[in-house]
C-alpha cells in the first residue's frame, strides 16, 4: 500500500504552494512529512487524501492511480490537529461510525471497536462522550475512527500540534508503538523535528514548496545534503562557512596548537546533558554539549575560559 507523488505542483492564486513534488511513500512505513511552517506539508497530505486538487502531477496510492477520484474513494484515513468528533455520540459510537455506515454486521462492528479501543488504550471509556476526553484521549480516539474502516494508508496532519509537550512526547512513543503494530502506511505532518526523528522510519524535508532531502532521521541528520537540511534537523553553529553539531565541539582546560579560546556565558543542566554557551572575543556565539562528567572534569563555571576545537564540521560547496 505504498503512495507515490508524482511531479505535484499547485499554486493559490500567485503563490506557488507546491513545485514540482515528487515522493515515494513505501508500503508499511511512517513517512514524516516535516519542514518550516508554510513549506508546504498540509498542502502535500491534502492533495495526497484528494482534499487539494493539483495543478499538475499525480498520485496512486496501492499502485493506483486516484488523481481523479474523490476523497471517500481514496482508501484513506485522516486525522487533523483538531479532531472533529461527533459530540452527542460515544467514543464506542464515534470508533463504530465508519463501520455503520457500511452496514457491517453488530458482531463484527462489537468486536473491531473493542480491538481498536485496545488499541489506542481506551478500552474504559466506550461510554463516555468527546467532551469528557483530555485532548490526548480525543485524538487517540480519531485516530481508531480513521483506523476502524482500514484505510489503505492513514493521513496524520499535526496529529499532536494542539497538546502539551510532555502530552506529544507520550503520545508520539505510543504511536511508533501503534505503527509497529498495525504496519498502516502513514504519513504524519509535523514542523517539529525532534517529534519527526522520534517517530518516523523516513523524513521528507520541505522547504518552500519543494522536497529537500528523504532519508532516515539518521541520514539526515548525519548526511545532510545542503545548509537547510543542516540547520533544520538538529541545532549547529556557523562558524564561516562551517557547520559544527554542538556535541562536535570539544572543550579543553588548555590551549592545543587547533584550539580558540572562548568564555562560558551561560551553562544549562538537562540531566545526563549540559548545554554550554559560549562565546568568543571576536562576538562569535557558539553551543556546545557535553555530559555530566565532563562538565564536572573542566569544573564549567559561567565566565570561566576554556579551548575550543571542532573535531567534526561540514561545508557545503555551492
Ligand atoms: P503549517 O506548518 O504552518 O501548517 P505547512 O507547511 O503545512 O505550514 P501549507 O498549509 O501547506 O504549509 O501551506 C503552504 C502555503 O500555501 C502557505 O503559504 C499557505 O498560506 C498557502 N495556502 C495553503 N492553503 C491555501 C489556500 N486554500 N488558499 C491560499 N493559500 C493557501
Amino acid at each position: 500500500m505504498s503512495i507515490v507523488v508524482r511531479e505535484i505542483s499547485k499554486s493559490f492564486g500567485e503563490f506557488a504552494a507546491l513545485r514540482d513534488v515528487s515522493l515515494e511513500v513505501p508500503t508499511g512505513s511512517l513517512t514524516a512529512l516535516l519542514g518550516p511552517s508554510g513549506s508546504g506539508k498540509s498542502t502535500l497530505l491534502r492533495v495526497i487524501a484528494g482534499l487539494e486538487r493539483p495543478d499538475t502531477g499525480g498520485v496512486s496510492i496501492a499502485e493506483e492511480d486516484v488523481t481523479a477520484e474523490a476523497p471517500q474513494r481514496r482508501g484513506v484515513g485522516f486525522v487533523f490537529q483538531h479532531y472533529a468528533a461527533f459530540k452527542h455520540m460515544t467514543v464506542y459510537e464515534n470508533v463504530a461510525f465508519g463501520l455503520r455506515i457500511r452496514h457491517r454486521p453488530r458482531t463484527e462492528i462489537r468486536e473491531r471497536v473493542g480491538e481498536l479501543l485496545r488499541l489506542v488504550q481506551l478500552e474504559g471509556f466506550a461510554e463516555r462522550y468527546p467532551a469528557q476526553l483530555s485532548g490526548g484521549q480525543r485524538q487517540r480516539m480519531g485516530l481508531a475512527r480513521a483506523l476502524a474502516v482500514d484505510p489503505k494508508v492513514l493521513l496524520l496532519d499535526e496529529p499532536f500540534g494542539a497538546l502539551d509537550a510532555r502530552v506529544r512526547k507520550e503520545l508520539r512513543a505510543w504511536l511508533r508503538r501503534l505503527h509497529d503494530e498495525t504496519h498502516t502506511t502513514t504519513v504524519i505532518v509535523t514542523h517539529d523535528q525532534e517529534e519527526a526523528m522520534e517517530v518516523a522510519d523516513r523524513i521528507a524535508l520541505m522547504n518552500e514548496g519543494r522536497i529537500e532531502q528523504v532519508g532516515t532521521p539518521r541520514d539526515l541528520y548525519e548526511r545532510p545534503g545542503n545548509e537547510f537540511v543542516m540547520s533544520f534537523v538538529g541545532p549547529v553553529n556557523r562558524v564561516g562557512d562551517a557547520y559544527i553539531r554542538p556535541h562536535d565541539l570539544e572543550l579543553c582546560s588548555e590551549p592545543n596548537g587547533s584550539t580558540q579560546e572562548a568564555m562560558v556565558e551561560r551553562l544549562v543542566h538537562l540531566g545526563f546533558e549540559v548545554r554550554v554557551e559560549l562565546v568568543r572575543d571576536d562576538g562569535t556565539r557558539l553551543s556546545a554539549q557535553v555530559t555530566r562528567e565532563e562538565a564536572a572534569a573542566l569544573e564549567l563555571d559561567v565566565g570561566q575560559i576554556v579551548y575550543v576545537r571542532a573535531v567534526r564540521q561540514t561545508t557545503f560547496t555551492s
